[in-house]
């Protein structure tokens, strides 16, 4: 197996040399066939080639098993025709990652900010209100004059019907709940077709309980009565900001991994930011990278029907509860060590794992 890694902005560098550390050890615990290719995109590769996404990252991007993609500084790009493509918009749309999954859980009493919970945000990825993912030209957030702008949100059938049909599926792998969060009350044409399309999902996973709650009430539910909560099917805006709150309430949003999926390729990316503010420190929490390479080792494994990279990712994700429940843990979550030494205390104890799993 091959993994295109895209080290990203900001703090983007730091926590992929941690992750990297993990699966140096997951490779060599677990005899993994796997190996690695680095290539710069964003600032570094704007200053260098003109462009935060040079073509020749996207080929070996679209050319390996997986990839594995740091947070990039969008809000400081220049406009796409000086060079600033967001990496992660491109590869989504690309790609064809229609499915963004993130998980949030918690760790135990000493992170945990609200009752415990496990659950997983399951987010389309490919349209909604991103304005970069709905025209065929132009993008859809438009300045209509000096004083008035307008953004458009696209909603389809076929989106709506596939990401209902990953959350069903996932549903069916846990505790079969799924829960459909939306706006239609107020978006009643695109938000009453999203949730058709997910109705007629749900009528054929009659296995499933399902129930349908408006995203402003969610937001509220999640911080009041998380456990209640198994998989949420949402839209693409709506996900992203559910997962950001999820994943905060989990302990930090330095924990909440993340993997976008699609039919033949994957790609690991946290769900938090570049971070400019700690930036350069040894302070970002190199945990949700991880948590999310793990996540990509799990589907290339599943993909493949390789147990060892399956056996690996479990390694990996008890070797960072396990760090957590040690207290070996960045600023975030009340911990004392930085980013460098988080990674190779992963690193260790995945080394150290059981591998007969595998
Ligand atoms: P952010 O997620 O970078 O940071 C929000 C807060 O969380 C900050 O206080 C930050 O220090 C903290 N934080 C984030 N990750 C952390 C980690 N691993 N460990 C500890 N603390 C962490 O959001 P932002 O500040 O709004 O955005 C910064 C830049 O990132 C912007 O340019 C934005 O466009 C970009 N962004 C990129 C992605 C992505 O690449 N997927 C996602 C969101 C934002």
């Amino acid at each position: 197996m091959r993994i295109a890694v895209l080290p990203g902005d900001g703090i983007g560098p730091e926590v992929t040399l941690a992750a990297l550390e993990v699966l140096a050890a997951a490779k060599r615990n677990f005899a993994l066939d796997v190996g690695v290719e680095h290539h710069a995109i964003g600032l570094a590769a704007l200053e260098k080639f003109g462009t935060t996404l040079p073509e020749a990252a996207i080929a070996r991007a679209r050319a390996a098993d997986g990839v594995i993609l740091g947070p990039v500084s969008t809000f400081d790009y220049p406009p796409p025709e000086k060079g600033g493509i967001n990496p992660s918009a491109f590869l989504r749309k690309q790609l064809d990652l229609y499915a963004n999954i993130r998980p949030a859980r918690t760790f135990g009493p000493a992170t945990q900010r609200v009752n415990p919970f496990d659950l997983i945000v399951v987010r389309e990825n490919t349209e909604g209100f991103y304005a970069d993912r709905n025209m065929t030209a132009g993008d859809g957030d438009i300045l209509v004059t000096p004083d008035v702008a307008i953004a458009i949100r696209k909603i389809t059938r076929e989106a709506s019907t596939r990401i209902a049909e990953t959350g069903f599926r996932l549903a069916r792998t846990r505790r079969r709940r799924v829960t459909l969060v939306h706006k239609a009350n107020v978006l009643r044409r695109s938000d009453g077709l999203f949730l058709e399309a997910c109705r007629m999902v749900a009528a054929s996973h009659s296995d499933v309980a399902v129930d349908e709650v408006i995203v402003d009430a969610m937001a509220a539910l999640l911080v009041r009565e998380p456990g209640r909560f198994d998989v949420i099917v949402t839209t693409n805006m709506f996900g992203d900001i559910l997962s950001d709150l999820a994943g905060e309430l989990s302990g930090s949003l330095g924990l909440a991994g993340a993997l976008n999926a699609g039919a033949s390729h994957a790609v690991a990316q946290a769900v938090h930011g570049s971070a400019p503010d700690i930036a350069g420190q040894d302070r970002a929490n190199p945990m949700a990278l991880i948590r999310s390479l793990a996540m990509l080792l799990d589907w290339l494994g599943q993909r493949h029907d390789q147990r060892a990279f399956c056996a690996a990712s479990r390694a990996i994700e008890a070797a960072v509860g396990a760090t957590i429940a040690a207290g070996e843990t960045t600023a975030d979550l009340g911990g004392k060590i930085g980013t460098r030494a988080v990674g190779r205390i992963v690193a260790g104890r995945v080394m150290r794992a059981e591998s007969d799993a595998a």
